[in-house]
């Protein structure tokens, strides 16, 4: 299979994401609720996607990363039908972790880009749902970087020249989140540049 993320691109990525979130430690506050563990970094309810590239481009760099293997049905029927540029992953867990190790998708995490039906990036919302065990999915947005969240789109934007796949999806996933949130009878948050 054709390389489609570079190793140049996959570093710029790694740089526009790798800059602060928030100015907190999150996981002190959620980690306590959840037998010590971070929600976003536990394996197994929260399995780390990494693109193949990326996978491959840690493999030369040690064996932080290892593939996830089936270990519950669950896991097992995410492996067996998503996108085959996506690798399901295992790190070492909390007490092993590395800043400059964390994947693309740990630094994102609880963001998705907000995507309109053209397929622009027109901001950052949160994921919900099961998600909702993060507490950063109801902080307001003054918590939040202002140069993480405009390098986070900056990020969505090549990444779907390069995965229009992806595009695909969070047109998809956007248009369910309006309609959740319309639902409930509440407004979709999106975190705008500036
Ligand atoms: S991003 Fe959310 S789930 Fe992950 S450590 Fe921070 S508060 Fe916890
Ligand atoms: S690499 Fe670090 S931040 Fe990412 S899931 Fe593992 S422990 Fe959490």
């Amino acid at each position: 299979m054709k390389p489609r993320i570079t190793e140049k691109q996959l570093r710029r990525f790694y740089k526009l994401l790798s800059v602060k979130m928030i100015d907190f430690d999150c996981g002190a506050i959620c980690a306590p609720k959840n037998e010590g563990v971070p929600y976003c970094c536990d394996n197994v309810s929260c399995v780390p996607i990494l693109f193949r590239e990326e996978f491959n481009w840690h493999q030369k760099n040690g064996k932080f990363w290892q593939r996830m293997p089936p270990v519950n049905k669950r896991i097992k029927k995410y492996i067996d039908e998503s996108e085959d540029y996506y690798v399901f992953s295992k790190c070492p867990g909390v007490t092993g972790c590395k800043r400059t190790k964390r994947s693309l998708n740990c630094m994102m995490f609880p963001f998705e880009p907000y995507v309109n039906k053209e397929g622009e990036v027109l901001g950052l919302t949160q994921i919900d749902g099961d998600s909702s065990d993060c507490p950063l999915t109801g902080k307001p947005k003054k918590d939040f970087s202002p140069l993480y969240i405009s390098n986070s789109i900056k990020f969505w934007r090549e990444l779907f020249k390069l995965y229009p796949e992806e595009e695909e999806l969070y047109i998809n996933e956007t248009k369910k989140r309006e309609r959740r949130a319309k639902r409930r009878g509440k407004k979709l948050r999106i975190f705008r540049e500036g």
